[in-house]
């Protein structure tokens, strides 16, 4: 491989319904950052929410299309069919019980590999795990969080492709980009980034047979892989092109640079760059708390927020 490293996952972007039960969920229940409330820059009508940690860092962050008249999707092969945040031994606890008390259902403990998770859904049925890991040194906690510190998301762990076959998938994750099969259990295969840093496994599960799946609200919209720089970024676009693959051109997503490629099993794969990050249009500090629009769109403002719903923080 010519190309720099890729070195993890970046973002998961998803598709949620009401846009404010999915900010309570995330920003109130989970206590994660709303670190960008912005608009979907190919359709400003609609939201774009950005949850992290407290510093918005690659491989911590979940957005969202809310968009309210969808159907419901459905979850199957081809798409990510599970999203797994690290937490802390004792934040595993204490997620298990504030789940329950706020009636989250929730299934575990259980095992898989060396490792022990709970499965839970969001109000739109997206499925949510969190795995006991330390990945703590990579991540920063968000001090207005409703979640103390020590038991907040420790950013992802791993996200779950649901593949018809292993084969065509694993052979663009191992030989093409460069990451490394590193355990098999139960029909389910584990795969590294080469930099062996935080977010950084990607889990295929064939499910031959299942329905494929459909896209709508609680399903996954795409994964996003992560690079240190633009040119890392055209390396890549560059080696996938000549492998084949139909890359998007370099789109300008404000927060990062991104290139698009659909996998073999149908799952839509985005490389993105580390820069220029989520201070790049506010600062740190009250980063999420007014609505950030692209350049194009600030001469509507006015008639985007009065189409946008509302959101309100609920959060202790
Ligand atoms: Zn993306």
């Amino acid at each position: 491989m010519s190309a720099p490293l890729i070195q993890g996952l970046h973002h998961v972007t998803a598709v949620c319904g009401a846009p404010q039960r999915n900010f309570d969920f995330y920003s109130g229940l989970l206590g994660l950052r709303l670190v960008k409330k912005t608009v979907n820059f190919d359709d400003p009508g609609t939201y774009h929410l950005y949850y992290a940690d407290g510093a918005g860092t690659p491989g911590s962050v979940l957005t969202f299309f809310p968009w309210v008249e969808a159907p419901a999707g459905r979850v199957g092969t081809g798409q990510v069919s599970a999203i797994a945040y690290a937490v802390s031994e004792p934040g595993f606890a204490y997620w298990q019980g504030r789940l329950a008390a706020n009636k989250v259902e929730f299934h575990g403990p259980k095992a898989r590999f060396d490792e022990t998770y709970i499965e839970f859904a969001d109000p739109d049925g997206l499925k949510l795990e969190l795995v006991v890991a330390d990945q703590s040194a990579a991540f920063t906690a968000w001090a207005n969080s409703p979640v103390p510190a020590a038991m907040q998301f420790r950013g992802f762990h791993s996200v779950t492709l649901a593949e018809s076959g292993v084969g065509p998938t694993q052979a663009l994750l191992t030989t093409q980009m460069g990451w490394t099969l590193v355990k098999e259990q139960d029909g389910r295969f584990r795969h590294r980034a080469p930099t062996i840093g935080p977010a950084s496994l990607v889990d295929v599960l064939p499910t031959p047979g299942a329905p494929g799946g459909l896209p709508g609200t609680g399903t996954v919209h795409h994964v996003a892989f992560r690079v240190d720089s633009d040119a890392t970024q055209q390396a890549w676009r560059n080696q996938l092109r000549e492998m084949g693959y139909h890359v998007s051109p370099v789109m300008d997503r404000t927060y990062f640079h991104s290139i698009y490629y659909r996998e073999p099993g149908g799952v839509l794969f985005e490389i993105a760059t580390n820069p220029p990050g989520f201070t790049v249009d506010e600062p740190a500090g009250t980063m999420g708390t007014s609505l950030k629009l692209p350049e194009q769109y600030e001469p509507l403002r006015t008639q985007i927020e009065k189409a946008l719903p509302s959101l309100k923080s609920t959060a202790a």
